[in-house]
Order: C-alpha cells, then sequence, then structure tokens
C-alpha cells in the first residue's frame, strides 16, 4: 500500500491510499474554495448523561447531486471535485460538512472505489483489503489527535438509510468521547468479569454463538453469526476468532481473510430479499476499543474489548422498513419481526455457491 497526504484548496487534508507503490500523485485542487469554517458543539444530556453533537453548518450540504456532478468521483474532463486526481483506489478526506470538528472531534469521508456504479460488494478482495488498510491507518493517526478517544469507521448504503451520495463511500467519526454504546459494553465487560471471576464477556458470547443454530459463516480467522437479542430484521455481527482491541491489532492473516468473508457477507446481504429488489439497504459499524483514560473501566481495560464489526439492514421485507418508532425512539426498547434464528437460516441460503 502507498499512502499519499495532500491538502484541498481550503485547507482539508486527503489522502490516497493504492494497491501500486509506483503511482504519484500530485494533482492540485483548483476549486475556488473559501477555507472552512465548521462550528460543532458537544452537548451533554443532564438526564441520560450522552451527548448530542450540534453542527448548525450541516444545513447546506450536497444533497442527492446528479451522477455528472458527484463530488466523490475523481477530477475528469475539467469537472472538478473533492478528489484533485483522475483516478484513485481509495481516498480519504476531512468532510466539508462535518458532525464534529475541531475540539470536538474529526469526520473523514472514505471513498472505496472510483467507479460511480460499484457497491462495497463489487470491490475485489485486494480492493476490499485496501480499504481495511486505510480504515486501520486512519484509526492509528486519528486516535493520535489530542481530544479524540473513539475512532469508529462505518458505511451507510442507500437513500433508505439516508445516503445523500450514491457513490460508494463511508465515513469515520472521531470522537472526543467514548460513545454510549461502547460504555455500555465496557460496563456489560466488568460485570462480567466480576461475576465469573475473570471471563471476558466477548470470549463466552463469540463460544456460545459458534456452538449454536445462528452462525451465520465461519472461516479459519473470522466468524459471523446473528445474536441471540439482534435488534435488527438482519443483523450480522462479525468477529475475529482470536480476539483483539481495534484495527490496529489484527495479524496479517486474519487481514487478508478479512476482505474474503465480509465480501461473502456483504453479498449475501443483497440476495436476502431475492431479485428484483432494490439493494439491501444496511450499516456497517465497526466497534473498537475506545483509547485514552475512558477506556479504562471498573478493573476492564482496552485489550478486554473485542474488535468486531456489525452489519445490519433496516429492511424486514419487500418493498417495507423497520422504522424507529415509539417503542424504539421513545424508550430505546426494540421490536423485531424476524426471529434471529430464521434470520440466520436466510442468510445461509443465500450462500454463493
Ligand atoms: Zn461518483
Amino acid at each position: 500500500m502507498k499512502k499519499t497526504s495532500t491538502r484541498l484548496a481550503d485547507g482539508r487534508e486527503l489522502i490516497y491510499y493504492d494497491l501500486r507503490d509506483d503511482i504519484v500523485r500530485d494533482a492540485a485542487d483548483h476549486r475556488p474554495l473559501d477555507r472552512t469554517v465548521t462550528t460543532s458543539e458537544i452537548r451533554r444530556d443532564p438526564l441520560l448523561g450522552d451527548s448530542v453533537a450540534v453542527a448548525s453548518h450541516r444545513q447546506g450540504r450536497t444533497y442527492h447531486p446528479p451522477a455528472d456532478e458527484c463530488p466523490l468521483c475523481p477530477t475528469r474532463d475539467g469537472r472538478l471535485s473533492e478528489i484533485p486526481d483522475s483516478s484513485y483506489d481509495v481516498v480519504v478526506f476531512e468532510n466539508r460538512f462535518p458532525s464534529l470538528a475541531g475540539d470536538s472531534g474529526r469526520c473523514e469521508v472514505v471513498c472505496f472505489t472510483s467507479d460511480h456504479d460499484a457497491s462495497f460488494a463489487d470491490l475485489t478482495e485486494d480492493q476490499a483489503r485496501l480499504v481495511l488498510d486505510a480504515w486501520t491507518d486512519r484509526t492509528s493517526e486519528l486516535s493520535q489527535l489530542p481530544a479524540v478517544e473513539q475512532v469508529f469507521c462505518f458505511e451507510n448504503r442507500g437513500a433508505e438509510i439516508g445516503v445523500t451520495l450514491g457513490h460508494p463511500h463511508g465515513q469515520i467519526y472521531a470522537y472526543p468521547f467514548t460513545t454510549p454504546r461502547t460504555a455500555l459494553m465496557l460496563r456489560s465487560l466488568a460485570a462480567h468479569k466480576e461475576a465469573t471471576g475473570g471471563d471476558n464477556l466477548f470470549d463466552d458470547v463469540l463460544a456460545r454463538e459458534l456452538a449454536g443454530e445462528r452462525v451465520v459463516l465461519e472461516g479459519e480467522h473470522w466468524a459471523a453469526f446473528v445474536p441471540h437479542a439482534a435488534h435488527w430484521p438482519y443483523e450480522v455481527h462479525l468477529y475475529p476468532k482470536r480476539r483483539v482491541p481495534d484495527l490496529l491489532a489484527l495479524g496479517e492473516a486474519a487481514r487478508t481473510e478479512f476482505a474474503q468473508v465480509y465480501l461473502e457477507l456483504l453479498r449475501r446481504f443483497d440476495r436476502i430479499f431475492g431479485t428484483g429488489e432494490p439493494p439491501t439497504p444496511y450499516i456497517a459499524a465497526w466497534h473498537q476499543a475506545p483509547f485514552g483514560a475512558s477506556a479504562e473501566f471498573d478493573g476492564v481495560t482496552r485489550d478486554d474489548f473485542a474488535l468486531h464489526l456489525e452489519l445490519f439492514t433496516i429492511r424486514r421485507t419487500p418493498g417495507k422498513l423497520k422504522f424507529l418508532a415509539g417503542s424504539e425512539s421513545g424508550m430505546n426498547v426494540f421490536i423485531n419481526d424476524v426471529p434471529p434464528e430464521r434470520a440466520a437460516e436466510r442468510l445461509r441460503e443465500v450462500a454463493s455457491s
């Protein structure tokens, strides 16, 4: 992998990640952009103890542009985009309309391929591996920023999820705090360690799931299952079999196998509802141990955390979406219409032959 860092016209950082080591990336950004002024404020809810990022500058952001005005396509035929070069493999840049900025963290965009009409599932294993390497490098770099405590790499796919750009891309949020979901996991880890005299909750959950009926696929280094209490109609958790706290700690063999396993999972997701349906909308979310002092919790350290990816769709049946309605949005209690055992069975049925 070759990494080339540059600056866009408004001062934002952009990084090319290339498969070929002899590539030269020296195109300049010729757009007349003003320096970005971003204001983002983290407000804490006194009753729930969680945080809300208030980012009013996002109102003017690009919303469903026509394909020939896509800001994530490379710059070609005199049409200037966010990416100054005329081609790329994987590119990462600071979001022009970030939800988190300055002392409140950082938001980046990850373009998975220069092919506007592709999706992650269309990538080759080499390309998918390059994205994994880019996620890993960004986790390393962002975790070193003084304000940052947690790095979250994710992809929202599909207009139903609220994606405003069709080009295959994901995002990285670097938060200045440990997120509520991660804090809950750390709390459960600590309670389990205490209750069992030292056992690791992630290890126990993985062992139990692998012995059960909700396994979706298993490789030498990775295993994927629908969890016992899945929140979403189709939800898969993908774990490296050897527990590591974050992407940086993944071994070489696991990194190589990841591309294969993850592409297969995404391709199965697109087949869940049969042919003739639009591509399955999904969210893919990496869970990594936080950095900094808040990773230490009640006898638990960041090494107790297990890196994993949670992949889920909000589609229930063809043409029907699961909305977060009263119980979910009002009380945080999920109602799931698809039994997790049935979801796992379906995800095995649609395996690539
Ligand atoms: Zn595009």
